[in-house]
C-alpha cells in the first residue's frame, strides 16, 4: 500500500469566545476566525487519512513544505512503514529545522498515516497503540486571553456550568487569575499558561503574586522557550508546578526537558512534535522520568483526535484533554467530539474514528 497523494487543505472558521479576546501567542487582538491547516493522506489502494497541523499564522510556511518538500518524497513510499518513513525525512531534511514549519508538516502527515493504519487493521488508534477502556477522557477548557477582569469572571461562570471541573487560562496579569478564581470557587483545577513573556527573575516575582490562587501549573513562564534551565528554577522556587512542551520538537528535545528537571508536566504537542510516532515515544520517557504527560491540543482536528486516542492509551487515569473553549461556526466533526459535562468521547471508530464532515471543508475551505 502505497502514500498516492498528499492534500493540504486550509480552513478559516469563525469563532466567538464570550467577549473580545486580547492578542496572544495564536495572534491578534479580537481575534474572529481559527485558521487550521489539515492534510489529506490518500493511498493506491483508496484509503483515505486526515492529518493536522498547528495553524494560524504558520499555514502558508507549513503548505509550502508539505506541497512543495514533503510530498515529493512521500508519494510511492509504503504507507505502513511510519516509522521509517518519519526518521527517513527527518534525516533528509533536519538542516532546515528540527522545529517549526518541517516538523510541523511531518506531523499532521504522521497522524494521518495513522488515521490510515488504524482503517486497513478495522481499529481505532487507540487500540494500536495499547488500547483502553475508557470511553471518554476528561477535557479541561482551554480559555482564550481577555485581560479584561470581568469577562474572565463571566467566562469562568460559563465553563464551570457547561460542567468543566478544570480550566486553562492564558492571562498574564494577576487581577485576572483572583477573578477567575474568585468565579470558579475552591473546587475548580485552574492552570495558567503565559505563554512565555518573563526572563527568570520576572517570573519568580510573579509567581510569588499567583502562589494564593492554588494554580496546578503554571505553563512555560519563562522566554524562551527553550530555556530549560530557567524553567527548572521557576519549579524549585516558584512554588507552583511547571508545565511545558509545546514548542520543544521531537524526542531529543523531550530528553534536554527531561534531564534538566524543567517540569512537572510535560506537553508534547502532535500536529507540531513529530506526530502519535514520536507522541508515543514521548509517552514512554515521561514514564521513565516519572513525570506526567498533559498532551498539548490547541487543535479541534485530527490534531485533536490524535491527542485524544494517544491520552487514552498511554495517559492513565490522569489524563486530561486540553478543549479550545471557543464557540465556532462550524464543527469538523459535528457534535462528536464535542465535551459533554467536561468529558470528551473517546472515538470508536477504525483509525482517528471520525470523518472530517465534506460540508465544513467545501464551505469553509481558506485560501
Ligand atoms: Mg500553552
Amino acid at each position: 500500500m502505497k502514500i498516492a497523494s498528499i492534500e493540504s487543505i486550509p480552513l478559516r472558521i469563525p469563532f466567538t469566545a464570550g467577549g473580545r479576546s486580547d492578542a496572544g501567542a495564536w495572534g491578534g487582538a479580537n481575534l474572529q476566525t481559527v485558521d487550521s491547516l489539515i492534510v489529506k493522506v490518500t493511498t493506491d489502494t483508496g484509503v483515505v487519512g486526515w492529518g493536522e497541523t498547528f495553524g494560524f499564522t504558520a499555514i502558508p510556511a507549513v503548505r509550502v513544505v508539505i506541497d512543495s518538500i514533503l510530498a515529493p518524497e512521500l508519494v510511492g513510499r509504503d504507507a505502513t512503514q511510519l516509522e521509517k518513513l518519519m526518521l527517513d525525512m527527518q534525516k533528509k531534511f533536519h538542516i532546515f529545522g528540527r522545529s517549526g514549519a518541517f516538523i510541523y508538516g511531518l506531523s499532521a502527515i504522521d497522524i494521518a498515516l495513522w488515521d490510515i493504519a488504524g482503517k486497513v487493521a478495522q481499529k481505532p488508534v487507540y487500540q494500536l497503540l495499547g488500547g483502553s477502556d475508557a470511553t471518554s477522557l476528561r477535557s479541561y477548557a482551554s480559555l482564550i486571553r481577555y485581560s479584561d477582569p470581568e469577562l474572565v469572571r463571566e467566562n469562568v461562570r460559563r465553563a464551570v456550568a457547561d460542567g468543566y471541573r478544570h480550566l486553562k487560562l492564558h492571562e498574564i496579569d494577576v487581577d485576572c487569575v483572583r477573578a477567575a478564581r474568585e468565579a470558579a470557587g475552591d473546587d475548580i483545577e485552574i492552570t495558567l499558561d503565559v505563554n512565555c513573556p518573563w526572563s527568570v527573575r520576572e517570573a519568580l516575582d510573579m509567581t510569588d503574586r499567583l502562589r494564593p490562587f492554588n494554580l496546578r501549573w503554571i505553563e512555560e513562564p519563562v522566554w524562551p522557550p527553550e530555556n530549560y534551565s530557567g524553567l527548572a528554577q521557576i519549579r524549585r522556587e516558584g512554588g507552583i508546578p511547571v508545565a511545558a512542551g509545546e514548542n520543544a520538537s521531537t524526542l531529543m528535545d523531550f530528553q534536554h526537558l527531561l534531564e534538566a528537571k524543567a517540569v512537572d508536566f510535560i506537553q508534547p504537542s502532535p500536529a507540531k512534535m513529530g506526530g502519535i510516532t514520536e507522541l508515543k515515544k514521548v509517552f514512554a520517557l515521561a514514564n521513565a522520568n516519572n513525570i506526567t504527560v498533559m498532551v498539548h491540543t490547541f487543535y479541534d482536528g485530527p490534531g485533536l483526535l490524535a491527542s485524544v486516542h494517544a491520552s487514552a492509551a498511554l495517559g492513565g487515569s490522569g489524563a486530561l484533554v486540553e478543549w479550545r473553549y471557543f464557540d465556532l461556526e462550524a464543527q469538523l466533526y459535528g457534535d462528536a467530539i464535542v465535551p459533554e459535562n467536561g468529558a470528551i468521547a473517546v472515538p470508536q471508530g477504525a483509525g482517528l474514528g471520525l470523518e472530517p464532515n465534506a460540508d465544513v471543508i467545501r464551505d469553509y475551505r481558506g485560501v
